[in-house]
């Protein structure tokens, strides 16, 4: 019989299996403090849990653990790119940076993705798997336990499409914002997008309070499509009018990512109409460099060419930031930390 992973559960859930073992309720919460709050990594450390429960529980569950595989520090800023192994030997990588606000990590969601958006490293091998709740969850614990920091933020733009593993990507915020467990604030927590629309208005239903960031990266239609295979499925107009929805219901204003390509969507033009897309939408810009990534021919523009990009939407009385480069020392784009260790296994040092 398979075991269960008790580390995905809800708090109800684990209370519901300690009383169909025969426990009382309050050992549910022993074992939840364990997982959740001390990261425990097996039942024996467990120590206000008694023997016979502690077997019991061997029997029955496992405990999702991710091991550190290799972790690089940027020279420049400090943040740290972790690479870990899943169970089944599969690779993730996640990322932390220190902001003046807090602490706050980048998870991944998926071993690969399937949405093929050109300019990414995740993609190009593929999905292999989706992740486990725990999987994720375990990716911020292992980040709290070796930085010895408390982590306030999180935002899943990692490797793969968190719309993708809708419920365990569900399962994951829920547990991550539990007030019995890690406590971190769902407003402090974002989730990326492509624009998998029917998930998107399956989330605005979820109540929740969290930042959806949707990867626009185009001001049409056809340049999307180009760029990005999803749009095929589901076109520019139909994404966005999910995102108004899903503001109109969650009170929560969208962030909209537009990697900027040199001459490819950076253009003045390009801004104009991208100011016409968004104008009145109360939303956020997040303008990204594009992160250039090996075997790919995506440039980054030239400052100059951002801030003109950026100052045009302003003009448009849109908000915008520009994303601040962190780790530019260390492996830049998702996925490439990964890519380089499995190409160069040998080599890599
Ligand atoms: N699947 C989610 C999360 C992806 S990663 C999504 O598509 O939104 C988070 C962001 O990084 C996305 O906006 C993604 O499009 C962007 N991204 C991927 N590769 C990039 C690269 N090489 N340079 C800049 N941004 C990139």
């Amino acid at each position: 019989m398979e075991k269960t992973d008790i580390k995905s559960l809800y708090y109800k859930e684990l209370e519901e299996l300690f009383l169909a073992m025969g426990e009382k309720p309050f050992r549910a919460r022993q074992a939840y403090r364990w997982l959740h709050i001390k990261h425990a990594v097996s039942f024996e450390q467990m120590t206000d849990i008694s023997k016979e429960l502690k077997e019991k529980l061997r029997n029955a569950c496992d405990i999702t653990v991710l091991r550190q595989e290799r972790v690089q520090q940027s020279k420049i800023d400090g943040t740290r790119k972790y690479l870990f192994a899943l169970g089944d030997g599969n690779m993730v990588e996640s990322v932390w940076m220190r902001y003046h606000h807090g602490n706050s990590v980048c998870v991944s969601s998926q071993a690969g993705c399937r949405m093929g958006c050109r300019f990414c490293a995740s993609t190009q091998g593929g999905l292999l798997r989706n992740l486990t709740a725990a999987e994720m969850l375990e990716q911020v614990y292992r980040i709290q336990e070796d930085t010895g920091e408390r982590v306030s933020h999180v935002v899943v733009m990692g490797m793969g499409e968190p719309l993708d593993n809708y419920e365990n990507f569900l399962r994951f915020v829920r547990l991550l914002s539990d007030e019995k467990g890690a406590r971190i604030s769902q407003r402090n927590i974002t989730a990326s997008t492509c624009g998998l629309v029917p998930n998107i208005r399956r989330l605005a239903e979820e109540r929740l309070q969290i930042t959806l960031a949707l990867s626009l990266h185009a001001p049409s239609q056809e340049k999307r499509l180009s760029l990005m295979p999803v749009a095929k499925k589901y076109g520019l107009t139909e994404v966005l009018e999910a995102c108004s929805d899903y503001f109109a219901k969650t009170g929560r204003r969208i962030t909209y990512e537009y990697s900027l390509m040199g001459g490819i969507n950076d253009s003045p033009q390009d801004a104009r109409q991208l100011a016409g897309l968004l104008k009145g939408r109360g939303c956020h810009v997040n303008l990204i460099p594009v992160n250039p990534v090996e075997g790919l021919d995506y440039t980054q523009p030239s400052l100059q060419r951002v801030s003109n990009f950026k100052n045009i939407l302003e003009k448009y009385g849109i908000n915008v930031t520009i994303r601040r480069e962190m780790g530019r020392d260390i492996d830049g784009a998702c996925g490439q930390l990964r890519k380089r260790y499995l190409k160069r296994k040998a080599e890599f040092v």
